[in-house]
C-alpha cells in the first residue's frame, strides 16, 4: 500500500495542493496533526484534507489550542496572534472535523503522533536520546511523527541497545529494517533551511520510505498572510525555511 504521509500543513494551502499533485495516485493519506496555525487558509486546508479518500489524521498542538485543550499562553505571541485569528474565522464543520480527531492513532503497523508517543502533543523529538526514550512507549514496528518540522528518521539497533540517525536523503527509497521513529518534515512551514514543501511517501508491503520535497509558490502564500494581517515574521519565515 502507497501511504502518503504528511505533517504541519499549518494553513498553507498552496503548499498542500503542491504535495498533493507531487505525490500522484496513493492508497492512503495519513496526517500528522497541526492543520491549522501560522498560514493564512485554514478554511481551505480543512476542506482539502477533508476530502481526501482514505484519511487518517490526528490533532497537533496548535489544533489543540484551537480546540481550548491547550492553554495559548503556552504558545509564542506571534503564534498567539494566528491561532485568536484561526479560532474567528474558521467555519464550524472545520471546526468539527478538527474536535473529532484523536492525539494518536495505529494503523498497519505505524503509530501516528503529532510530538512523540510519548507525548503525543507536545514533546519533539530531535535528537537520538529523546528519540530512544520513545521506543518505549509504542509497541508497532515504526511511529511516524511531525511537530518538528524537520524531516528525519531514528533508527533502534535492538541489539546494541543504541539509536542511529542519519542525514536526510531526499527521493530516495529508503529501506526500513528496523524499528524506527520517523518525520516526514513539515508541508506548510519547513524549519529545515529547505523551504520547498516537506512530504513523505511510506510503502507498507515494501517497508520503504521516500523523504519528498516539492516547490511551491510561496509569494502567493507570504501575499495573503499579509492580507489576512498576519505576523509578518510567518510570512518572511516561508522562503528560507524557518
Ligand atoms: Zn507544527
Amino acid at each position: 500500500m502507497r501511504v502518503l504521509v504528511i505533517s504541519d500543513i499549518h494553513a498553507n494551502d498552496a503548499a498542500l495542493q503542491a504535495v498533493l499533485q507531487d505525490a500522484g495516485a496513493v492508497d492512503e493519506t495519513w496526517c500528522l496533526g497541526d492543520l491549522v496555525g501560522y498560514g493564512p487558509d485554514p478554511n481551505q486546508v480543512l476542506e482539502r484534507v477533508r476530502g481526501l479518500p482514505r484519511l487518517r489524521c490526528i490533532f497537533g498542538n496548535h489544533d489543540a489550542a484551537i480546540l481550548q485543550r491547550m492553554e495559548l499562553e503556552a504558545f509564542n505571541g506571534d503564534a498567539r496572534t494566528s491561532l485568536i485569528w484561526t479560532g474567528k474565522v474558521l467555519t464550524p464543520d472545520n471546526l468539527n472535523f478538527l474536535r473529532s480527531l484523536a492525539p494518536l492513532d495505529e494503523v498497519d503497523g505505524v503509530t501516528l503522533a503529532h510530538g512523540s508517543p510519548r507525548d503525543p502533543t507536545w514533546e519533539y523529538v530531535l535528537n537520538t536520546l529523546t528519540a530512544r526514550l520513545n521506543f518505549t512507549h509504542f509497541r508497532t514496528p515504526f511511529c511516524f511523527v511531525g511537530h518538528s518540522h524537520v524531516q528525519s528518521m531514528f533508527e533502534l539497533d535492538e541489539d546494541e541497545d543504541r539509536v542511529t540517525t542519519s542525514p536526510n536523503r531526499v527521493s530516495q527509497v529508503i529501506p526500513m529494517t528496523r524499528r524506527a521513529i520517523v518525520n516526514p518534515g513539515s508541508v506548510g512551514q519547513p524549519r529545515d533551511r529547505d523551504p520547498r514543501a516537506a512530504y513523505a511517501i511510506f510503502d507498507s508491503k515494501e517497508r520503504t520510505w521516500e523523504a519528498r520535497r516539492v516547490d511551491y509558490d510561496i509569494a502567493i502564500v507570504q501575499k495573503r498572510i499579509r492580507d489576512a494581517g498576519l505576523p509578518p515574521r510567518h510570512a518572511l519565515r516561508l522562503d528560507e525555511g524557518w
